[in-house]
């Protein structure tokens, strides 16, 4: 049974510190990949997909849980795997040629068989003409190819890509899609397998013949999907569009009852509910429009519609079911009364709509209180930073810092001076948090 396993992961759980609290970021998962295999890992940011393509290529060992490769328990980094990251790191003082050669030297080649399999790659991911070139002249799509090019270099039997398109412009992430494709279905390549991180929901049903599907908090997998369709992929067809709402339907989720949606305040027992990364103008928009369609809105056609990727459509649905603007069910967000009065009201009744439903935030009320204990209700930006990185990891903590600043200016629930790096109190909001 499962003989042609290439690598199994089992039990897999990882749990990190974040601040002062220790958090599970992984848990339980249990994912196998098969020889000849195109696997697209698929979920949120923050979910866990860069750690677990860490723990399967053994650059980190996790909590707990087994990685098995070939049946045998990996120990240490795994000789037969290798990663290609968002933005490969090329040496600048090397050429093209010398910077996918130095991948080529540990293997013991002589110099004349080095310069051979790098001319062999380079012509592979179709960069011919480019040999001598130095990085600074070439295009980020074409410096990824490098990448690729210096991946393949040693061979691997299984190809781990994190994101491997998301640092690109559109046009070289599309003909990068397309040469990997080309090199993986025609078989030129020694991979075996790949496991493709991304979060994009039409790139992974694009790509690959099967999506973990993966959720976070804690990190988990919630669906495993077929992708049997053959290559070359038309994105217009029906048999494309309902992978993809069917993947999206996975990946919604439903909307939890309020006091799970809404989390802890920091310091408080329990989970400290993130603020999702998004602005209140795109948000307005997003209601809007789904006010106006007047029926519950397909999550897959949004990211048409409103020229967005998946990613953000998922935090946008995220964040008006916090704000108990919306539902999510099956793929489709569906507004609530108060949200149809949202995307209905003026600019001021907007405010005040999205005021009252700020202050429920225990991250906002925790601001707020914050604020209304500080001397003459002024808070150094500073000070309220170092109070979340107590909550979450330094990035993190000055996203949702600037998150509340932004939603709560909106709101005018506060104020932020942009040249005193200060935020205060509206006045007619002291003494109003508590
Ligand atoms: P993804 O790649 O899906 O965005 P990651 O694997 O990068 O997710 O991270 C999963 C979670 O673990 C995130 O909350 C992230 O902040 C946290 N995390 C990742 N690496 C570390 C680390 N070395 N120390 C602490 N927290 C980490
Ligand atoms: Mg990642």
């Amino acid at each position: 049974m499962n003989d042609n396993a290439l690598v199994k992961l089992r039990q897999i759980t990882q749990t990190y510190r974040s601040g002062r609290k220790e958090f599970v970021a992984i848990r339980d998962v249990n994912i196998t990949v098969g020889e000849s295999e195109f696997v697209a890992l698929l979920g949120p940011s923050g979910c866990g997909k860069s750690t677990l393509l860490r723990i399967t290529t053994g650059l980190q060992k996790p909590t707990e849980g087994r990685v098995l490769y070939r049946g045998r328990p990996l120990d240490g980094v795994n000789p037969h795997a290798t990663i290609v990251f968002q933005t490969f790191a090329l040496f600048p003082w090397l050429t093209v040629r010398q910077n996918v050669e130095v991948a080529l030297k540990p293997r013991g080649f002589s110099p004349e068989q080095r310069a051979q399999r790098a001319e062999e790659l380079i012509s592979l991911v179709g960069l011919d003409g480019f040999e001598t070139a130095f990085p600074r002249e070439l295009s980020g799509g074409m410096r990824q190819k490098v990448g690729f090019a210096r991946a393949l270099a040693v061979a691997p039997e299984l190809l781990c890509l994190d994101e491997p398109f998301s640092a690109l412009d559109v046009l070289s992430a599309e003909s990068l899609r397309g040469e990997l494709l080309e090199m993986w279905t025609s078989g030129t390549m020694p991979t075996k397998a790949i496991l493709m991180v991304t979060h994009s929901i039409e790139e992974a049903v694009f790509m690959s013949d099967r999506i973990v599907v993966m959720d976070k908090e804690p990190g988990r997998v919630v669906a495993d999907v077929i992708v049997d369709l053959p290559h070359p992929r038309d994105r217009s067809s029906p048999r494309f569009a309902a992978l993809v709402d069917h993947a999206y339907a996975t990946l919604a989720g439903q909307t939890q009852p309020e006091h799970v949606e809404i989390g802890t305040a920091p310091g408080q027992p329990g989970r400290t509910r993130a603020l999702p990364n998004v602005p209140v103008d795109v948000l307005e928009t997003l209601l809007e429009y789904v006010a106006d369609l007047g029926k519950p809105a397909d999550l897959f056609r949004l990211t048409e519609a409103l020229h967005i990727d998946s990613d953000y459509v998922l935090r946008l649905s995220e964040a008006a079911e916090l704000l108990g603007f919306a539902t999510v069910a099956q793929g489709d967000i569906d507004l609530t009364p108060l949200g149809e009065a949202f995307a209905e009201a003026r600019i001021v009744a907007r405010r005040e709509i999205f005021a009252t439903r700020l202050r429920r935030l225990p991250l906002i009320q925790w601001l707020l209180g914050l604020l209304n204990a500080a001397n003459d209700r002024r808070l150094e930006y500073d000070v309220a930073l170092k109070a979340l990185e107590l909550e979450f990891p330094p990035d993190e903590a000055e996203r949702q810092l600037d998150l509340a600043i932004e939603w709560g200016r909106y709101a005018e629930l506060l104020q932020y001076d942009d040249d005193g790096e200060v935020l205060y109190l509206e006045s007619d909001q002291i003494g109003a948090s508590r």
